[in-house]
């Protein structure tokens, strides 16, 4: 029986981990991966996190999971299924039995989905990006082309149109899902080319991104944009699909849970990308971490 169980060791897991060890919760980290990091072990490089410029997605994975081994945090490797509320009792349901515990912070992440067309594996961290806000100022002064039609890919090519000398923004429809008002914004930005009914069929380059095939879905005609960058930003997952029915989220399937990490159920926490939030990066997620302990500490008592 456990004080505390994290599930996930992503950055929003391990910042937890680190402050509910040094406040002497005894705990444990499950996650179903050998390997802590969660999305940042896909990323090439992380140059927005305080402290650490320019390292590696693998360099920093190891050392967030080396802090938590120095101060001795136990990992548990399981898939977890489920999480049950027994009143002061959770139980935590996994491929390898059930674990016990007074509290549960849930910090399973999310998926960025994929758009699964030649060349995007290859150059992923070398000009393809899931994350504008991450590797915008990478191609300050560059062309590059952001994917999508929802409210991120307009936020992604209005941001990186501040940046950038030309975005194009490339998507499937003849008409964009994204809010009114952004369009609107969009609009108003000279640098700003959308590229309408059109999908990308493969993405360029050796060793970094060169260009985009695109084909019109109406003229049946490809062509191809020079580009240094590709955003895709066709959605993202949150992973709670195990969590259904047992919290509250919204229609995309993110906990509702506000800055103090509490959710609809007592004792159990929400922390990182799988919270309903404003902006999901590995220094929010590790914020997560330390202000769910702390809820978690006020709840046991
Ligand atoms: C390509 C890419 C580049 C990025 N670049 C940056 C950047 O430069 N700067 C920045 O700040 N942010 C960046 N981000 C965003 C950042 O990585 C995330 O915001 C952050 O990792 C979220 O942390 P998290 O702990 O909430 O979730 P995650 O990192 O997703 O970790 C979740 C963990 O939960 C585990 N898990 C999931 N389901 C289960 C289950 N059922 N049972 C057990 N374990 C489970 C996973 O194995 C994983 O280890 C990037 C994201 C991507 C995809």
């Amino acid at each position: 029986m456990y004080d505390l169980l994290i599930i996930g060791s992503g950055p929003a897991g391990l910042g937890a981990a680190i402050y509910g060890v040094r406040a002497g919760l005894n705990l444990a980290v499950i996650d179903r991966s050998p390997i802590s990091g969660g999305q940042v072990l896909t990323t090439y490089e992380v140059d927005n996190y305080l402290g650490l410029p320019g390292i590696s997605g693998s360099d920093m994975s190891e050392r967030f999971r080396e802090h938590a081994d120095k101060l001795g945090v136990p990992f548990l490797m399981a898939e977890v299924e489920s999480v049950e509320d027994c009143g002061e009792k959770k139980l935590v349901h996994t491929d390898e039995g059930d674990y016990e515990a007074n509290a549960v912070i849930l910090a399973t992440g999310a998926t960025h989905a994929m758009l699964g067309v030649e060349g995007e594996m290859k150059l992923a961290g070398m000009g393809v990006s899931y994350c504008a806000t991450c590797d915008g100022a990478f191609f300050r002064g560059r062309t590059v082309a952001v994917i999508g039609g929802g409210d991120v890919a307009v936020e992604d090519a209005i941001f990186l149109a501040g940046l950038c000398k030309k975005v194009y923004l490339v998507h499937r429809r003849e008409a964009l899902r994204a809010a009114e008002s952004l369009q609107r914004k969009l609009r108003s930005m000279a640098n700003i080319e959308i590229v309408w009914n059109s999908e990308v069929t493969q993405i360029q380059g050796e060793d970094m991104v060169e260009a985009i095939v695109v084909y019109n879905n109406q003229t049946k005609e490809s062509h191809s944009l020079d580009v240094m960058g590709v955003f895709i930003a066709v959605g993202v997952i949150p992973n709670t699909e195990m969590f259904k029915g047992f919290v509250n989220m919204d229609e995309k399937g993110y906990i509702l849970a506000d800055e103090t990490c509490t959710t609809s159920v007592p004792g159990i926490f929400a922390a990182g990308d799988i919270r309903k939030k404003a902006l999901r990066q590995i220094i929010t997620a590790v914020a997560d971490g330390a202000n769910a302990v702390n809820s978690v500490q006020s709840y046991l008592i």
